[in-house]
């Protein structure tokens, strides 16, 4: 009716939503060109155990742009997984994160970190995903039982026996794999069963209020003990006080991530820490 396509009318040509669709097409020409131009870079995340040992890393990736600075991912990322760009990125990612590691393998200090690196379900949509990893891991000397893939709840909502045979072709060659962000998506717990996991991460969101909120509370509980009965891993993200590490560890979290130990850093910094420990 009349009514309503005034009301579309007037929301099209709404100048806020204007500036946002020229703001959101300049971000991403310029993202077209982040790869070529070499403005993406990785920072490192320590994962701790609960005896205070340094194990492992994420690599999380940021973007130094020419004019408005450092870009977290959660600015261009979902972006990128919008128009593919994520497939070229992700690839960067894999390559930057494997050279990291052949890197650290010379180094007895640094030479058993686990190196986790996220994946985008496009990245396993886009098919070739094992061989690809695989070529990575040889060109850069890598070892795969450094290498973590961290997939997300998203994966297995379509394509599940795809994504599964893709996991288990990377697992026999000693890759593993951490479900992110676990239980903020909306699949359901069956996939658990069927899939090759090492690791859940408990997301940092539960983890956030976990001291407040009694939900949260349950949800973590929960989540520790389901690990501990299906023998994965379960590591907690977002740990930003010695109270919530405190309270994980006391319900049988053993792994931490999060700002009270390091925020994410370039690796000459992590390099640095863990040198001068
Ligand atoms: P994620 O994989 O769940 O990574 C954890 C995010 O939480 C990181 O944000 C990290 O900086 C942040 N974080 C860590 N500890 C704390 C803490 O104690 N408190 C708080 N408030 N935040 C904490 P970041 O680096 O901005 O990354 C955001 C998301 O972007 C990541 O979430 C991941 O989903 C995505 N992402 C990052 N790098 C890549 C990548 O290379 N490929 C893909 N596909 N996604 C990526
Ligand atoms: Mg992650
Ligand atoms: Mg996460
Ligand atoms: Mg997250």
């Amino acid at each position: 009716n009349a009514k309503q396509a005034g009301g579309d009318t007037l929301r099209f040509f709404d100048p806020a939503t204007q500036e946002q669709l020229q703001r959101r097409a300049r971000l991403e020409a310029d993202l077209r060109q982040a790869l070529p131009r070499g403005e993406l870079l990785l920072h490192y995340q320590p994962q701790v155990r609960d005896d205070g040992k340094l194990v492992g890393a994420e690599a999380l990736v940021r973007w130094e742009h020419p004019t408005r600075g450092m870009i977290s991912p959660g600015d261009f990322i979902p972006l990128a997984e919008e128009n593919r760009l994520i497939l070229p990125i992700g690839a960067w990612v894999l390559e930057a994160a494997c050279r990291q590691l052949a890197a650290w393998a010379a180094d007895p200090v640094m030479a058993d970190l686990t190196l986790s690196v996220n994946v985008s379900s496009q990245q396993f949509r886009e098919g070739g995903l094992a061989e690809k990893v695989l070529a990575i891991l040889t060109r850069t000397g890598a070892r795969p039982e450094r290498l973590k893939l961290e997939v997300t709840e998203s994966l297995f909502v379509r394509d599940r026996d795809d994504a599964r045979e893709t996991m288990l072709s990377l697992k026999e060659h000693g890759v593993t794999f951490a479900l992110d962000d676990f239980g903020t998506g909306y699949s359901s717990l069956s996939y658990l069963k069927r899939l090759p996991l090492d690791q859940l991460k408990i997301d940092q969101s539960f983890v956030f209020d976990l001291l407040e909120d009694e939900a949260s509370a349950a949800i973590v509980a929960s989540t520790i003990a389901l690990s501990e009965s299906l023998q994965l891993q379960v590591i907690a993200e977002g740990v930003e006080t010695e109270a919530q590490r405190a309270w994980l560890m006391a319900h049988g979290c053993r792994f931490f991530q999060g700002y009270l130990f390091s925020r994410p850093v370039p690796v000459e910094d992590l390099e640095a820490a863990i040198h001068a420990t």
